[in-house]
């Protein structure tokens, strides 16, 4: 078969292969890019495959970046675009289930695609926009089938991220798993409880962020895939308070979607959640504001504090999760009452403690930051101007008051 239309990131990306070409090696466009130009969707990341080894493939390229050479991957800086290049491979044993215990090099596209995933994955484009179909990934296409290449049960015992990306892959796409597929990641499913967290999160967030993201939770719940993640061990009940979400509904970044997933589950300790996730503790703290703002959110429009407090990014996001929910929206209160505010952040108080101290007197101490907490929020209220003479004459009052 033969790509009508080459895209224009193919296109671009052509001299690439025709150089490799012209060195004696053969090169093909693989992966999700060519799944992708066939399913008339947007394409990202052109990943080329080629017979050249490493060390060969950058003798080619005058701009080279090692960025992993041990897999076989070189990355090509070449009219102002990247392009990853990596050798055909097998990945022949897999010793822990968590990665290739070797990676080989070979000469054979064949042997390459054959240790590909799903055989909508394993197509590979020549520079005449020929498609080479191994595994009938055509038929697969057609039909909206998610089928292992080779035999499934072996292929998820080689590497059980497979499962992750099953599901994920159901989620963008909308394909069914073919039967033998989803019965052998039913069977292989213990396996991912010895896959790195970061690797599943990965796969997992994406599932999330994907349109058809009911139907790879499904599938995770059906296969029985969660029990083997973090947290999610005997949640099915849990999980499935994600379906109470509007059917429509598609998640707009990690943070809303793992917020969601938090609030299904009920989890009191975000923290310690994210932590057994792995993920970065800026990311756990985001997904918390934004519960902690779907809460606040529940007694009533937000006030001066609460859009103080928060990102106005993050004061949206949760809004548009309500919609999620159908429950009232207002964006327009949140964006006239975050934009009203004199400041959004406690370094824009034209007075601090320095100045306190050196200017007028005070002492360093908890009193002090107790009176620049009370001027902060005065200001925040709309009860005191953002002015130094006007602070200074709260202060004042605020002394006397004591006495
Ligand atoms: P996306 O469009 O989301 O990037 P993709 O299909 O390109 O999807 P990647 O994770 O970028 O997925 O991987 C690129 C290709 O590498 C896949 O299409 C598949 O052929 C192969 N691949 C990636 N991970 C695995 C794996 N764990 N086992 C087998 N093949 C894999
Ligand atoms: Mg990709």
């Amino acid at each position: 078969m033969r790509l009508e239309k080459m895209p224009s990131e193919f296109q671009e990306a052509l001299p690439i292969l025709e150089k490799i070409k012209a060195a004696g090696f053969e090169a093909y466009f693989v992966g999700g890019s060519v799944r992708d130009a066939l399913l008339d969707r947007p394409i990202h990341d052109v990943d080329i495959a080629s017979s050249s080894y490493p060390e060969e493939t950058k003798a080619i390229f005058d701009r080279t970046v090692d960025i992993g050479i041990e897999h076989g991957t070189v990355l090509v800086l070449e009219n102002g675009q990247e392009y990853e290049i990596t050798t055909f491979r097998t990945e022949d044993v897999y010793v822990d289930y968590r990665r290739p215990s070797s990676v080989s090099f070979v000469r054979s596209l064949e042997e390459d695609l054959k240790r590909r995933d799903f055989t909508v994955n394993a197509f590979a484009l020549n520079e005449k926009g020929e498609i080479v179909d191994l595994f009938h990934g055509l038929e697969d296409l057609e039909n909206k089938v998610l089928r292992a290449v080779g035999l499934p049960h072996e292929r998820f015992n080689e590497d059980a991220l497979r499962i992750m990306r099953g599901f994920r892959f159901q989620a963008s796409l909308g394909f069914e798993l073919e039967e033998a597929t989803s019965d052998a990641m039913k069977e292989c499913a213990p396996l991912l409880e010895k896959i790195s967290v970061e690797r599943t999160f990965i796969e997992f967030d994406k599932l999330l962020l994907s349109p058809y993201w009911r139907q790879g939770v499904e599938a995770m719940l059906s296969s029985g895939a969660y029990h083997y993640l973090p947290e999610m061990k005997d949640r099915k009940e849990a999980i499935e308070r994600l379906f109470d979400i509007e059917l429509e509904y598609t998640f707009s970044t990690s943070e809303q979607a793992w917020a969601a997933l938090v609030l299904a589950l009920e989890i009191q300790d975000i923290p310690k959640f994210f932590k057994k996730w792995k993920t970065s503790r800026e990311f756990a703290k985001t997904v918390e504001q934004i519960v902690e703002i779907l809460k606040l959110r529940e007694k009533g429009s937000l006030d001066k504090r609460a859009c103080y407090k928060y990102e106005k990014r993050l004061l949206l996001l949760a809004e548009e999760l309500r919609e999620g929910y159908a429950l009232s929206v207002d964006y327009l209160v949140i964006e006239r009452v975050y934009d009203s505010l004199t400041i959004h952040d406690k370094h824009e108080v034209v007075v601090n403690g320095g100045m306190l101290i050196k200017e007028y007197g005070f002492q360093p101490g908890p009193a002090l930051g107790e009176i620049l907490t009370k001027i902060e929020y005065a200001i925040v209220d709309g009860e005191l101007a953002n002015e130094k003479e006007a602070i200074i004459a709260y202060i004042q009052q605020a002394k006397e008051e004591e006495k």
